[in-house]
């Protein structure tokens, strides 16, 4: 069977490794990005670069989408100049961002109005995994559109799990990445009272990733928290989002997230601070440098 033409919408950390994979493993692509510049190295390996989402989706068999959040993919997919607007019928729409549930539900009852079919299939995995095609995919949608993408999604990700119906996959995203924020958070906190207590670091790390406490991200973000290595593999910023959004779809389900909301204070302190554009793992900087509590420096 010949391979869909792809339009990939998004080409930032996540979205350029996914759209490589996709023509390294020899689909048709155009790709589409709201900043020119980042669509431009594309041209030179195959892809086609189109000026609009709507000028990408015009040919494709398949639309997929990778972009920071909730507005930037309503803009994409329904804004002026949006793919849905030139999407065929029977297009299989993928939302592959990591979205709210109520936008990722809306979004599929405009793709299926339009006689297009819609898989919220946000992703695990960061960057690294991405460019080596190594995500895994947390489908909301109908099995038999499922089995339409399976060959796409195969071709960037190692996993492709159909969580339930639409809406399913964003909601399993954020629960991830609740627990993620959580973590990390928990970390930061845990490496400034190490830092300033004279213990030996290396020692305590060694410890604590190698016990209980070491899941696969306190592994990966304290050693770049050590390194300090703050090189964007996840933005800070968008761990934020995450985090609110996560918060919302607990209240919605009436489960407030305390340990979510006490997370997000500290990437919001960091965000304040200028890391925003960095990796998670610097949010551990203020606590780092925030002063001594005075009745104890005293
Ligand atoms: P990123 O590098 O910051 O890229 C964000 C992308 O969204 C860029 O293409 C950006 O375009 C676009 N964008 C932002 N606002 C826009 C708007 N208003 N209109 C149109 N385009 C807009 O982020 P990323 O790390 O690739 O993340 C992309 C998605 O994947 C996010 O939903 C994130 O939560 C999720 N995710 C990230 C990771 C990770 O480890 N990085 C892992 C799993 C899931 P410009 O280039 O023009 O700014």
């Amino acid at each position: 069977m010949s391979k869909p033409h792809i339009a990939f919408l998004g080409l930032g950390i996540m979205g350029s490794g996914m759209a490589r994979r996709l023509l390294v493993n020899g689909f048709p692509v155009t790709v589409f990005n709201r900043n020119s510049e980042k669509s431009k190295p594309f041209g030179a390996e195959g892809a086609r670069i189109a000026g609009s989402p709507r000028e990408a989706a015009a040919q494709a068999g398949v639309i997929i989408s990778m972009v920071a959040d909730d507005n930037a993919s309503r803009g994409l997919w329904l804004g002026e100049n949006g793919a849905l607007a030139a999407a065929k019928p029977g297009t299989v729409c993928i939302e592959c961002s990591t979205v709210t549930v109520g936008w990722a539900k809306e979004l599929a009852a405009a793709a299926t109005a339009r006689g297009c079919e819609f898989l919220d299939a946000p992703v695990t995995g960061s960057k690294m995994h991405a460019a080596n095609g190594e995500l895994n995919f947390l489908a909301g949608g109908s099995a038999s559109t499922l089995e339409k993408a399976r060959p796409v999604l195969s071709a960037m990700g190692k996993t492709i799990t159909l969580i339930g119906p639409s809406g399913s996959g964003a909601l399993l995203k954020l629960i991830n990445n609740f627990i993620c924020g959580v973590q990390v958070a928990a970390l930061a906190e845990a490496m400034a009272m190490i830092e300033r207590s004279g213990l030996d670091r290396a020692r305590v790390l060694d410890v604590l990733t190698n016990g209980a406490p070491g899941s696969p991200i306190v592994k990966t973000v304290s050693a770049r928290m050590t390194a300090p290595d703050f090189t964007p593999n996840f933005p800070l910023r968008l761990m934020a989002k995450d985090l609110g959004y996560a918060i919302q779809e607990g209240r919605k389900l009436s489960v407030e997230l305390t340990t979510a909301a006490a997370a997000l204070e500290d990437f919001q302190r960091a965000i304040a601070a200028g890391h925003g554009e960095k990796d998670i793992a610097a949010v551990v900087e203020p606590l780092r440098s925030l002063k001594k509590n005075p009745i104890e420096s005293k």
